[in-house]
């Protein structure tokens, strides 16, 4: 062992964070506010005497969002596994146990104690440790309510390597009876839109009958190819072999009025920003596969 080893085995056993009590007791609002979000209707959370979910327990002890950092055994070892250049990290596992079911008015505190630290292994993300945290839900008596074995990844992030070239052809769209126009097209680099011919709404992604109308029957225009972006993400993982990573994948409102999801080029993350003008270019992915993405529009510097 190394006296680093040393310095993070010291950990164990040592509280990350101190007996600390909720915000506020368990009351029926945040109930639900809860089942409303998860849609769950179980009669029991909210009825004559109601219960809390199970599920909410880390809920009553959270810190808020704008809570201020304190200092403490949380990070004093989050800063020595920076150290150890381990600094990503990625929740892996929750194991509950639930001793009792916790109803309004109960007052649950929260403790959490280093249970392990792994050595280090060797993960797809990057080389790292397993932290292995107990955390401890007691009522206002002191009395456990349930416990919580947490378990998070701390690890090296692998840099960003390019990626080679590699003759893995980009996954196939699902193509079918209605939505084959669409790629055949494409594959003529012509962007169209599926439009109702009983009352002309234009509608993407292609489907068999008009939403507003339920008619059968449509024909297509074609789109001017000029849009603007909607919204995006930047994905980093997983990784597939036909595409360069970051992946910028958009929602592109077409000044038509539909909107399609495509793959932005030409531009990086940091560039992007909602609202601004793009235009489709065409990238012939294989013999088999052209599909239309995105470049932002070229404007006169001022
Ligand atoms: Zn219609």
């Amino acid at each position: 062992m190394s006296a680093y080893d040393d310095r993070l085995a010291a950990f164990v056993g040592r509280p990350l964070v101190a007996l600390r009590p909720a915000a506020d007791p368990v009351n029926v609002p945040m109930i639900r506010h809860w089942v409303e979000a998860m849609g769950d209707t179980n009669p029991r959370y909210l009825g004559a005497s109601p219960v809390a979910p199970a599920s909410m327990m880390q809920a009553w002890t959270m810190r808020g969002f704008g809570a201020p950092v304190v200092a403490g055994g949380f990070d004093e070892l989050v800063a020595l596994l920076a150290e150890g250049g381990y600094t990503s990290v990625v929740a892996t596992d929750s194991d509950f146990e639930f001793v009792r079911e916790v109803v309004p008015g109960d007052h649950v505190s929260v403790e959490e104690v280093v249970e392990a630290i792994s050595p280090e292994k060797a993960t797809g993300l990057g080389a790292g440790r397993f932290v292995t945290t107990l955390k401890t839900y007691c009522d206002a008596a002191g009395s456990v309510v349930a416990t919580q074995r947490w378990r998070t990844l701390r690890f090296q992030p692998v840099a960003s390597s390019p990626v080679e070239p590699v003759e893995t052809p980009r996954p196939r769209p699902a193509v079918n009876l209605d939505n084959a126009f669409w790629f055949e097209a494409a594959r003529e680099h012509r962007l169209v839109v599926q439009r109702c011919l009983a009352c002309k709404t234009l509608r993407h992604p292609p489907g068999p009958a008009c939403p507003e109308c339920q008619s059968f029957d449509w024909d297509t225009v074609e789109a001017s190819g000029r849009g603007t972006l909607y919204s995006f993400v930047v994905a980093h993982h997983p990784r597939h072999p036909a595409f360069d990573y970051p992946l910028l994948i958009a929602v592109v409102e077409l000044d038509e009025g539909t909107r399609l999801i495509t793959n932005l080029t030409g531009v990086t993350a940091d560039a992007l920003s909602i609202g601004m003008p793009l235009e489709v270019e065409w990238l012939d992915a294989d013999p088999e596969l052209t599909l239309p993405v995105f470049r932002p529009v070229a404007t006169l510097e001022h």
